[in-house]
């Protein structure tokens, strides 16, 4: 078989549109450090970079005075939650956020902040009116989730940490190749995007800081980036993840609707063969257009998707695969480690093609339909 790609939530590959963009500032011609101001090869440069910045901010419908770049996101969510708590302050995050925010939790609560985790339901939502009434915090949210894909409601989770006096972050980096958010209309103090999911460039991402959110650096240098995120930017990334954006706003709502379809068509194939298959993200608008996460009870699947090497599919997140440990966004939503062992995850993009969705159905289908002992497309889940 020859390899299909559908791991997107990992990591999404580049479009070629941002490459043709990027490629001029990787020659060596256009040489030149985008803070050198005294010569026009830096000016090039930095012109190029604030550009980037500019699509970065349209995206969001932030100033781009209000945009930082960063390493990627892993970074931006380190810079927000380390930089922006206030002394003292209570620290609230759900429960299914992604490693590089719940590590940060951890670190917060080691120098001596209240934390708190917000449960999510069996779709792995938190209650929108989760933060109603409570004490002022920093509260950081995904706006989606990365192995199941479920939208969170950060608007009204926004407006209930602002009416407690709080700041809110929300890790945005599943949701904007596909989904809309409005930093002035949604209310957002602080949001986290990184490149390589948007089909950008990898290792680069950005935080929005709204203007006036007092923000500590990590790091310390040459005062780039007002020092709130100091260090020579790489103008090509730059200028790559600003394509990238400037590509996601034109293009979401049709990507959108299409991976949607593609999405309910995989799930239709692999729900008719394999009976006992069970949904974890959400269909509809709840969930990512391009995530489908099920599990098929009693299966092995990292074991059985080892039989698949050039199908790049996933039983959970690249960010924690390395630690062996059932997923801990399955557990805080209520399923088994069993369940959560027997699960995967299907990450379709913009140039994933119907013909593509059908082939991984058939191969899926024919691997663990044989785990199970019955014919492919007849399969009965073992232990159920
Ligand atoms: N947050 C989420 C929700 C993610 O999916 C990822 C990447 N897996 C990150 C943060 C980290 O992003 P980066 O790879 O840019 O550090």
């Amino acid at each position: 078989m020859d390899r299909i790609y559908l791991d997107h939530m990992a990591s999404t590959p580049l479009d070629p549109a941002v490459l043709d963009e990027m490629l001029p500032w990787l020659a060596p011609d256009r040489a030149g450090n985008p803070h050198s101001a005294g010569h026009r090869a830096g000016w090039l440069a930095g012109e190029a970079v604030e550009r980037a910045r500019g699509e970065v901010a349209a995206l969001i419908g932030a100033r781009p005075g209000e945009i930082l770049f960063t390493s990627g996101a892993t970074e931006a969510n380190g810079l927000a939650l380390l930089g922006a708590v206030p002394e003292g302050w209570a620290v609230v995050a759900s429960a299914v956020e992604h490693p590089s925010v719940l590590a940060c939790v951890v670190e917060l609560a080691r120098r001596g902040h209240p934390i708190r985790l917000l449960p999510v339901d069996s779709a792995g939502r938190v209650d929108p009116g989760a933060l109603e009434g409570g004490e002022p915090a920093l509260v950081s949210v995904m706006a989606a989730n990365n192995e199941v894909g479920t939208i969170q409601p950060i608007g009204e989770l926004a407006r209930g940490c602002h009416g407690a006096g709080g700041l809110f972050h929300t890790d945005a980096v599943q949701l904007l190749a596909t989904g809309r958010i409005d930093v002035g209309a949604q209310d957002i103090d602080l949001l986290s995007l990184s490149g390589h999911k948007l089909h950008g460039p990898m290792g680069i991402g950005a935080l929005f800081v709204r203007q006036g959110v007092a923000l500590r650096p990590l790091l310390f240098g040459g005062g780039q980036q007002g020092g709130r995120r100091p260090g020579t930017l790489p103008t090509a990334l730059c200028v790559g993840l600003g394509a990238a954006c400037r590509i996601a706003r034109e293009r979401r709502e049709a990507d959108a609707a299409r991976l949607a379809g593609l999405r309910e068509r995989l799930f239709g194939a692999l729900a008719a063969g394999l009976p006992g298959l069970r949904r974890n993200s959400p269909a509809g608008d709840g969930g990512l257009p391009g995530c489908l996460h099920v599990t098929i009870p009693g299966a092995d699947a990292a074991d059985l998707l080892l039989d698949l090497p050039d199908l790049a599919l996933s039983t959970g997140s690249a960010c924690s695969s390395g630690e062996g440990g059932p997923s801990h966004v399955l557990l805080a939503m209520g399923r088994s480690a069993e369940e959560a062992f027997g699960s995967i995850r299907v990450g379709l993009g913009r140039f994933t093609t119907e013909d593509e969705v059908d082939r991984v159905a058939a191969r899926l289908m024919e691997v663990f339909g044989a785990a199970f002992g019955g014919p492919p497309g007849g399969a009965q889940p073992r232990g159920s």
